[in-house]
């Protein structure tokens, strides 16, 4: 009773904040959104319009003589120097795929690797096991299973993986969505054949060490510049057949690639290949150093929320030197990988999403039977990053009411 009534408003009101159910923020899927603030002020260059005239054919405008026969040349063009700018990757004496994603590439490398020329003797022969190591990207067993092929199944984890001498496919995730880290193949064996997913190997995201040289490379530009809906990837193939088949399953599903979307995908790969080299002043900086900037400043507040509270783990990158930067830096991802050392808490994801109203990604998506460990886009707007900071800093070893 010796509370003033102005007090006793401003406790009833903080009560009724206090009731109020979380928000829920969804940070489960990868969607580049960030980069957003980047391509707003990135002007001219990085626009395109395309007359009511234009691409109206199934044939590219100027194909430059690829062997995948609805690539745009400019389109290849650019992927090219971007590569080159960048030395991610080689692709001098390599053949250019461009496909709807790199989601559809990995499925045309599948059938590539697998379907015989002649295609009456598949029925007798078994589905070639396609494995990658745990934590794998969550993607890879739904879409290879899609259809049930004769040709491919999902084998699982390829560190489990038993090698009977037999052909088989790994996919390589390097970095490696969910946990980050880069990746060699794992399995040992004779009869393999190697994906390499690259979709993350981009300065903004890791150290770039050398120029990646391997038979089969998937890129995409939803990971790269952020255009996801753009759905423009494009593998780098050293071998023609398999660039022959990889197009053939791709005339085949979709009758090509958007010559819309290429054309876009290489307005905005030259504007991130000019913007690094500074032609153009009215660009927004150098691409990946503003995603660079951001990435570090997202790591370095998040795992100060996780030291202070020392609830939840995440994992650690080596020092290397970077080519693009020159500089030795370390790794920052666009996902957190979570772990959740609670020990009353069994399972992190009904954790995160139940009590702190943060849709995540459960490592069982990604092959774990440890259900500790959780994926976390870190990829999306500044409010919705700083949400998840604020939730993830409620939770305290102490105060562990949490089922
Ligand atoms: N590979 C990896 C490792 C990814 O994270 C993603 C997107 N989440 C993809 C491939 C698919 O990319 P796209 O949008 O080009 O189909």
């Amino acid at each position: 009773n010796m509370v003033s009534t102005d007090e006793k408003k401003q406790d009833s009101s903080i009560k009724k904040q206090q009731q109020q159910p979380l928000q829920i923020i969804n940070l489960d899927q990868g969607d580049p959104t960030m980069f957003v603030e980047y391509w707003k002020k990135a002007g001219e260059k990085s626009n395109i319009m395309i007359p009511g005239w234009h691409n109206l054919s199934y044939f590219p405008n100027n194909n430059g003589g690829n062997v995948c026969w609805f690539l745009e040349k400019e389109f290849s063009d650019e992927v090219k120097k971007l590569h080159e700018s960048v030395g991610n990757a080689i692709t001098k004496d390599r053949y250019i795929v461009v496909g709807t994603g790199s989601t559809q590439l990995y499925q045309a490398a599948l059938f590539a690797l697998t379907s015989t020329d002649d295609n009456d003797d598949d029925s007798s022969s078994k589905p070639m096991d396609v494995v990658s190591a745990v934590p794998y990207y969550s993607s890879y067993p739904a879409v290879t299973d899609l259809l049930k092929s004769r040709l491919y199944k999902w084998g699982g984890d390829a560190y489990k993986f038993e090698d009977k001498n037999e052909p088989y496919i790994e996919i390589v995730c390097s970095p490696n969505n969910p946990d980050g880290h880069t990746m060699e193949p794992v399995v040992n064996g004779n009869g393999g054949k190697l994906i390499y997913d690259l979709a993350y190997y981009w300065p903004q995201y890791t150290p770039i060490t050398k120029p990646a040289d391997h038979d089969i490379m998937l890129f995409t530009v939803s990971k790269s510049t952020g255009h996801a809906g753009t759905r423009v990837g494009w593998a780098i193939v050293k071998d023609e057949k398999i660039a022959r088949k990889m197009t053939k399953f791709i005339e085949l599903s979709t009758i090509g690639v958007s010559k819309d979307s290429q054309y876009r995908a290489a307005t905005i790969m030259r504007a991130v290949t000019e913007s690094g080299q500074s032609i153009s002043l009215q660009l927004a900086g150098n691409f990946f150093e503003f995603g660079k900037t951001i990435m570090i400043d997202r790591w370095e507040r998040l795992r100060k929320v996780a030291a202070e509270n020392g609830v939840f783990s995440l994992p650690k990158y080596p020092k290397q030197y970077c080519n693009y930067f020159g500089e030795i830096r370390e790794a920052h991802p666009g996902f957190a990988w979570l772990k959740c050392n609670l020990e009353n808490v069994e399972d992190c994801e009904s954790l995160i999403k139940g009590n702190l109203k943060i849709l995540v990604r459960g490592g069982k998506n990604f092959g774990m039977d440890n259900k500790k460990y959780v994926r976390i886009s870190l990829l999306d707007q500044e409010d919705k990053f700083q949400i998840l900071l604020d939730r993830l800093a409620t939770v305290s070893s102490a105060s562990t009411k949490i089922k």
